[in-house]
């Protein structure tokens, strides 16, 4: 029974590169009927916020990452990790050291100048016949983890490959600090213990860690997950992403009018492929995802790819699924719509590539949209006004539907020798206020009646 986690650090607005990691454990919990858990890794009390747990937990929702067990908050179970503490203590797994920061120093400026990496040297660990220091007096202890000496940490990564790490290389890492409260990688090795993960999927800034917390899973008697990890996500300069160069938090997306299942389509490929296939929808991601076709190198993020992954959604997208956005987006700027909306939307969503757009293009419709002064001068001349008002009587008595108002159009341009685009671009700025509107009749045929006729009365 497959269990992915996603483990999230609430020190910062969850961005694109982040959640792409929780992207992918939930794809594979689903696509291999397993169980996606959502921990919350809130231990650094400083710089984690409740607001930031709230952009994960809206933006996961918001994406439809939806978690089937969780949210656990790593700072609710701290009683657990001081449990598990105190049997590798009993164990003699762990061991007390008194070192001091600046003697801790002093060794690593030695080591530093001997051109070797900085290493705890092992002082306060016990070994068979050892005599350890003196314990200095008043001084609370770090807990250090006996790492294995000798012989090599390895795994097979299932984006990396094969990765093989001398235990020589790994020191004795401080587990507990002296106060007692536990450390990162511990707390990591419990909580993927206790919940049973199967599969470790993250972000490839903790492949260093992996060997270490898989010495600590196997001091603790259980084998360690399979591990994949993810290559960096990059940001449009090639930097890192980060929230410091300006990486926007998930749930602006939102905001800016994203389909959630175009953005789950645009993380999916931001990493992982299926042959060249570029815009799928979610439930036929599922059933192609898996851990072989995860990418190696790092991706890098594209916002006009993203957009035009977003456009080619919004097409897919059924006009009454995309009104019901459109009309809440409206419903904001206090413009009430009505029946028009759903066709409006069919009629205008090729030509905008997020809803907001689309709002923004639907607005002309329900609201007093003012011509552009410079494009009614261009387009309105001495010439053309005679044929506004034509047109405007015959709109007046016609049935009012597309095939009508098409004729109409044709009768007025027939009457005044007129050539088409002559009488449609001025039509188009007086009544939506541009020139760059779809096909007139459709156009006219969505709007109202009254509006048309008094516009062309008034030009
Ligand atoms: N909390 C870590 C982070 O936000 C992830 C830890 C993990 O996935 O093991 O980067």
């Amino acid at each position: 029974n497959v269990r992915t986690r996603f483990a999230p650090s609430p020190t910062g607005f969850i961005h694109l590169g982040n959640i792409r990691s929780a992207l992918y454990p939930w794809a594979f919990a689903r696509s291999q009927g397993g169980t996606f858990i959502l921990r919350i890794e809130d231990t650094d009390l400083e710089r984690s916020s409740q607001a930031a747990v709230d952009v994960i937990l809206e933006g996961m929702r918001w994406l439809g990452l939806d978690p089937d067990e969780g949210p656990y908050y790593q700072m609710q179970r701290m009683d657990r990790y001081r449990e598990v503490l105190a049997q590798m203590r009993e164990q003699g797994l762990i061991y007390p050291c008194y070192m001091s920061v600046e003697a801790l120093d002093k060794l690593r400026e030695r080591q530093m100048a001997a051109k070797e990496k900085p290493r705890y040297d092992g002082t306060w660990r016990p070994e068979p016949g050892k005599t350890l220091p003196a314990v200095p007096e008043g001084v609370q202890p770090v807990w250090r983890f006996r790492n294995p000496i000798g012989g090599t940490v390895a795994w097979d990564d299932k984006v990396k490959g094969r990765i093989e790490i001398s235990n020589d290389e790994l020191d004795d890492l401080v587990i507990a600090r002296p106060d007692g409260t536990p450390t990162y990688n511990f707390c990591v090795v419990v909580d993927d213990i206790d919940m049973q993960i199967t599969h470790v999927i993250r972000g490839d800034d903790h492949v260093n860690n992996t060997p270490r917390q898989i010495n600590i899973f196997r001091a603790l008697g259980q084998e360690p997950p399979v591990f994949a990890h993810l290559p960096t996500v990059l940001n449009e300069q090639g930097e890192k992403m980060s929230k410091r160069n300006g990486a926007k938090p998930v749930t602006q997306y939102r905001d800016e009018g994203f389909l959630p299942d175009a953005m789950v389509n645009y993380l999916a490929r931001l990493g992982w492929s299926h042959g060249d296939a570029e815009i799928f929808g979610r439930e036929q991601f599922l059933q192609w995802f898996n851990l072989d076709h995860l990418g190696r190198s790092a991706a890098q993020f594209d916002e006009a790819k993203l957009r035009w992954v977003n456009a080619q959604h919004m097409k897919l997208t059924a006009d009454e699924a995309l009104a019901q956005l459109v009309k809440d987006l409206l419903a904001r700027r206090e413009i009430a719509t009505d029946a028009r909306l759903p066709a409006l939307c069919g009629l205008l969503k090729d030509r905008c590539d997020t809803t907001v757009a689309l709002a923004d293009w639907v607005a002309r419709f329900y609201t007093d949209v003012q011509p552009d002064p410079a494009e009614l001068k261009k387009h309105i001349t001495e010439g053309v006004r005679p044929a506004l008002g034509m047109l405007a009587k015959m709109l007046e008595a016609c049935p009012w539907t597309r095939e009508d108002i098409a004729e109409a159009i044709k009768e007025t341009l027939r009457a005044t020798g007129l050539k088409m685009p002559q009488l449609a671009m001025p039509v188009r700025v007086v009544v939506m206020g541009t020139a760059q509107t779809p096909s007139l009749d459709a156009v006219l045929a969505l709007s109202q009646r009254e509006r048309v006729v008094e516009r062309l009365q008034n030009a």
